[in-house]
């Protein structure tokens, strides 16, 4: 079956390439039959540079971790998914008998298979056998496009989550990339009154302020920081998420941060960053990490049935799956006011 293989960096191409691990359904597996898939920059960062930190692409690997489709197929064992059913994919599969998983952080398992991450093979690609457990249901109204961006959204609001948001916080986030921009949606469903937000690209910017009360501050031409403090009458926020991955930004996040403020750190950093511990003191500053998400996977497709939260708006463009090579080389070159882009798989 054809599939998007990265050959090596810089390398794609659109072939045939059986699996053969993946053909066999287990009894408590689902085949899906593939419909939509995003790009995810670490996807693009696989493409580009051939690696993301320790994970290093060795030999040829299918991309893709966002996805939607239709079950095609179910296990002997399998009760709540039947053929037909729209559904989303939890793309990380931990060892179900791991000390972490155990404990409810599947998602730190060192065990953990995630789609795309060598030498994991990605959903870029017709059909696909996944576990029963780490698929769901998509309602009526959600659409595969709207599926298939629960798994950047979840990252959001595992990061909502962490912070303990409480009705009428107001937050920054730093970065309004598809990350970002999610982290703002679930900081607002999560209770925050007001979100501002920074990045360079104006036309990303405007985007995230149509979503809601989100102010855009573009750090080119500001800072953000002063900004802040005065439109909050020097106290600052009550949470700061960093969704650049830019260590500039990542040295700066408490800048803006209130006294007792939570400081949630997303965006991956490929090297040691500078971090203000005095800074960080004299606020009692509380800094979580997240690592992807664990179980939010049904609070995120339940929110978008409900409307709580609306993604539509960051899918800036769609591409046919004969032109994935063209809609990689895309995103790449990082088009500005581009915030999500998907590849729609022939049905
Ligand atoms: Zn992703």
């Amino acid at each position: 079956m054809d599939a998007l293989v990265l050959e090596q960096k810089r390398e794609l191409s659109l072939r045939d390439f059986p699996i053969e691990r993946e053909e066999r359904l287990g009894a408590h597996d689902v085949r899906i039959r593939l419909h939509t898939v995003g790009i995810c920059g670490s996807d693009v960062h696989y493409y580009t540079d051939g690696k993301i930190g320790p994970f290093v692409v060795n030999a040829p690997m299918i991309l893709g971790h966002e996805a939607s489709g239709t079950i095609i197929e179910t296990g002997s064992e399998v009760t709540n998914l039947k053929p037909g059913d729209r559904v989303c994919m939890e793309p990380g599969i931990p060892d179900p008998n791991s000390r972490a998983t155990r404990l409810g952080m599947y998602n730190v398992d060192p065990a953990v298979r995630f789609w795309a991450t060598p030498p994991v093979h990605g959903i870029l690609r017709p059909e696909c056998v996944h576990p029963a457990n780490f698929t769901f249901k998509l309602p009526d109204n959600v659409s595969f496009a709207e599926g298939a961006m629960v798994e950047p959204l979840a990252v959001g609001v595992h990061a909502a989550t962490k912070a303990r948001i409480k009705p009428g916080d107001v937050a920054l986030v730093m970065g309004a990339g598809p990350i970002g921009l999610v982290t703002a949606l679930s900081a607002l469903a999560a209770g925050c009154a007001r979100v501002f937000i920074t990045d360079l690209d104006d036309a990303k910017l405007e985007i995230a302020e149509s979503l809601g009360p989100i102010t855009p501050i573009n750090v080119t031409s500001e800072d953000f920081a002063k900004r802040i403090l005065a439109e909050t009458d020097g106290w600052g926020v009550e949470v700061v998420f960093e969704a650049t991955g830019s260590p500039r930004a990542a040295a700066a996040v408490f800048e803006a941060l209130c006294p007792g403020g939570c400081v949630v750190i997303i965006g991956g950093q490929s090297a040691p960053i500078a971090y203000d511990a005095g800074a960080a003191m004299v606020r009692e500053a509380r800094v979580e990490n997240i690592f992807r998400y664990a179980h939010v996977f049904p609070r995120c497709v339940g929110m978008l049935a409900s409307g709580a939260i609306d993604v539509k708006p960051l899918i800036t463009r769609r591409f046919e799956f004969k032109d994935s090579v063209r809609a990689f080389e895309i995103a790449a070159s990082a088009p500005k006011g581009d915030v999500k882009m998907q590849i729609e798989l022939p049905q």
